[in-house]
């Protein structure tokens, strides 16, 4: 879950981190006052993305007046297709040096990572192209404490005035605290600047935290950071996919994907894919998922107009082929079927899964017509086939 800059600037101060005194501004007369009040100001677009400077997203003004015309500008624009809805003000900094520091995951290493560098203010990933030379990285096992020696060290090698190496130093151990201690993912200032007054500022914030550890932070609710931030990111069949706690990607294709867990997803990809076919979207039906919940998660296939054919594949583990089954009929009845559907189902009580479908069939043709169901009999490989078969035959290609 991704913070806007005043979110995790908020986060900052808590921990001591020297922030700029600013305010958010929702019109352009709220940005007028703001700049009264602070003078000189940087207008600041909150939107969930990076790179704001250079898509226009951050503007300098010297006065209200200048300032309310830039706000007109900016609450009119997209970034990367996020509207401007409210500005961060905050007093203009006097530039003398910018540097880039962050915290992040070593996923492959298992361990934190600092990363520092003497060329702020820029993207990261281009420095670390093209003068890899110019930034410190230093590895952490998870729970190793920052020792002051370790921040020390750090600060020197980011290049910092010898007088800030001190400051410097403070504000890393700051971030590698706020990292561990709200479960982030990575947080980012860029740039941390030195003032021309020699004070070292946080200019910038970029703050992800781990969506699964949400729960043990209720101080973020009580200060509106909530769950509903990475919402500007997900389309609206996510969104209600989320809502209704499935799992869901929207991809491209045609082929509706309604596999069991996540891995017979992934497979499933694969073999539509390998019949020239194309996946409308991934799913996980999660563990051990109940009857009502495969019937929303079929729900979410059916009225997607782009789907022109489902795939489904289950394999019976924790979850069993009768609850699938019954589900996919609760979908039926409820919701009916407006696409060709192919499924097998494998594993935990499939005879029971297909047993059950055939005696719906025999009780009502009509309900079942678009189904087409099999067992362990039929290798999945056919069912990849069919699936794009009946895409293709649907109208899809
Ligand atoms: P990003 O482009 O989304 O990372 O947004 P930033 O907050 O990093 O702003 C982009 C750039 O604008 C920074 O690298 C700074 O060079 C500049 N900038 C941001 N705030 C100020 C400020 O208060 N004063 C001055 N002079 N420049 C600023
Ligand atoms: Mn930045």
């Amino acid at each position: 879950m991704r913070l806007y800059e005043f979110e995790g600037k908020k986060l900052f101060a808590q921990f001591g981190i020297p922030i700029p005194n600013g305010k958010l501004a929702s019109t352009p007369d709220e940005v007028w006052e703001a700049v009264k009040e602070i003078g000189p100001a940087a207008l600041k677009s909150q939107v969930l993305t990076g790179g704001r400077g250079k898509a226009g997203g951050v503007k300098l003004a010297d006065g209200p007046n200048e300032a309310r015309t830039l706000a007109n500008d900016l609450f009119a624009l997209k970034i990367k297709g996020f509207p401007v809805e409210r500005l961060l003000i905050e007093p203009k900094l006097e530039i003398e040096k910018e540097f880039y520091l962050g915290v992040t995951i070593d996923r492959a290493a298992y361990k934190l990572v600092i990363i520092a560098s003497g060329e702020g203010g820029v993207d990261i990933e281009e420095t670390a192209e093209k003068s890899p030379e110019k930034i410190v990285r230093k590895s952490f096992a998870i729970d190793a404490p920052l020792y002051t020696f370790d921040a020390l060290g750090i600060a020197k090698k980011m290049d910092v005035p010898h007088d800030q190496i001190k400051p410097a130093a403070s504000i890393i151990q700051k971030l590698f605290k706020m990292f561990r201690a709200y479960d982030a993912k990575m947080v980012e200032i860029n740039p941390l600047v030195l003032t021309t007054n020699g004070e070292l500022i946080a200019a910038d914030s970029r703050v992800s935290l781990d969506d699964d550890s949400l729960f043990r932070h209720h101080d973020l609710t009580e200060m509106g950071i909530e769950k509903r931030h990475e919402e500007g990111e997900m389309t609206p069949r996510e969104r209600k996919a989320d809502s209704d706690g499935i799992p869901y990607l929207d991809l491209d294709g045609n082929i509706g994907m309604f596999p069991g867990g996540a891995g017979f997803g992934i497979m499933g990809n694969d073999f539509i894919h390998h019949y020239g076919g194309e996946p409308a979207n991934f799913m996980d039906s999660g563990g051990g998922p109940k009857p009502e919940r495969i019937a929303k998660m079929l729900v979410l296939l059916d009225d997607n107009p782009k789907v022109k054919a489902i795939f489904g594949a289950r394999f019976g583990g924790i979850s069993r082929c009768d609850d699938f089954a019954k589900g996919v009929l609760i979908f039926l009845r409820d919701h009916g079927l407006s696409k060709p559907m192919v499924m097998r189902m494998t594993g935990n009580m499939w005879e029971e899964g297909v047993r059950i479908f055939e005696e719906a069939k025999k009780e009502d043709p009509k309900l079942m017509e678009k189904v087409e169901f099999h067992g362990i009999e039929t290798p999945i490989e056919e069912i990849s086939k069919r699936a794009v078969e009946l895409a293709n035959q649907n109208g899809g290609n």
